[in-house]
C-alpha cells in the first residue's frame, strides 16, 4: 500500500491510498484540477480512483467535490451528517453513519468520530493486505474511538495544527483562537506529540504530521515538538511533516513484522 499528500493546511486537503488496483482519496479540499494534476505526476487519472472518503463538510476537505463529480463518476462515501451538506455530490454519495466499516476494492475502512466544528466530522483506519494507515486531522482532542481505533496502524497521519504559544500571541481574534483551542477545534503540536508516542509504542513506524497552519506553526516547530517528545523515551521512527502544497514523497505502508521477514 503506498500513501500519498497531495495538499495538507488549513487551505487545502488531501491524500491518495493506493494498493494494487484499489485507489482511494482521502478528502478533495482542493481544486478538481490541482488534484488531477498531482495525480498524473503518479500515472494516474481521476477515473481510475475507486472512492472518494470524506472527513467532513468544511471547504478545505471538500472544495474539489463539486467539479469532481460532475467530471468524473467516483462515488463519494460521507457520514449521514456530512451527507446532508454534500448536495453537490448527487447521486455519487455513499452515505454511512459515523463508525461504520465498509469495503472499497481490497481495502477495508473502518470510520469513527473526530470532535470538530462540523455536523457529523469522522476521520479514517484503512487496512490493506500488506500493513494499516489510519488518519486523524480536525479534532480538538484525541476521541476514545480515535484512540482504539488508531492504535497499531503502521502509518499515522496526524494533525499538528498549531503550536499553542504562537497561537496565542498571534494575530487572530480572540473567538477564533478560542475555537481552534476548544474541543472542537484542532489538534497542537504538544497533542500531537502525545499521541504520536502513543502510537508508536503500539507499532506505529511511520508518522506524517498534516493539516498545519501556516499563522500559528512551522514545519520545524510541528516536528520539533513531535521528535522531542519521540526521543525523551528512546523511540526512532520515520517521522516528516506533509508539504503544504504539493504532492509528498511516497510512504510505503508495510506491516512492522513484514519488513523484519
Ligand atoms: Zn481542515
Ligand atoms: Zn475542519
Amino acid at each position: 500500500m503506498e500513501f500519498y499528500t497531495l495538499a495538507s493546511s488549513s487551505s487545502g486537503n488531501a491524500a491518495l491510498i493506493r494498493s494494487g488496483k484499489t485507489a482511494i482519496l482521502l478528502d478533495a479540499g482542493i481544486s478538481a484540477r490541482r488534484i488531477a494534476q498531482a495525480l498524473a505526476l503518479l500515472g494516474m487519472t481521476p477515473e481510475e480512483l475507486d472512492a472518494i472518503l470524506i472527513t467532513h463538510e468544511h471547504s478545505d476537505h471538500v472544495g474539489g467535490i463539486a467539479t469532481l463529480t460532475k467530471k468524473y463518476a467516483i462515488p463519494v462515501y460521507a457520514s449521514r451528517g456530512t451527507a446532508h451538506f454534500l448536495p453537490q455530490a448527487g447521486s455519487a454519495l455513499r452515505i454511512f453513519e459515523a463508525g461504520d466499516a465498509f469495503t472499497v476494492g481490497a481495502l477495508e475502512i473502518q470510520s469513527f468520530r473526530t470532535s470538530h466544528d462540523a455536523a457529523d466530522s469522522v476521520d479514517y483506519r484503512i487496512d490493506g493486505p500488506d500493513g494499516s494507515l489510519g488518519a486523524l486531522t480536525d479534532s480538538g482532542y484525541v476521541t476514545d474511538d480515535a484512540a482504539k481505533t488508531l492504535t497499531g496502524v503502521d502509518l499515522l497521519l496526524l494533525e499538528a495544527n498549531h503550536d499553542v504559544g504562537m497561537l496565542q500571541s498571534g494575530p487572530y481574534p480572540y473567538h477564533l483562537k478560542r475555537r481552534i483551542l476548544g474541543e472542537h477545534g484542532h489538534l497542537s503540536n504538544d497533542a500531537a506529540a502525545d499521541f504520536a508516542l502513543r502510537c508508536v509504542k503500539s507499532g506505529t513506524s511511520d508518522i506524517l504530521l498534516a493539516h498545519l497552519s501556516a499563522e500559528n506553526n512551522t514545519p520545524e516547530a510541528a516536528e520539533y515538538a513531535v521528535a522531542r517528545k519521540l526521543q525523551a523515551a528512546g523511540c526512532s521512527v520515520r517521522l516528516s511533516v506533509a508539504p503544504r502544497d504539493r504532492l509528498s514523497e511516497v510512504h510505503t505502508v508495510c506491516r512492522k513484522s513484514l519488513s523484519f521477514a
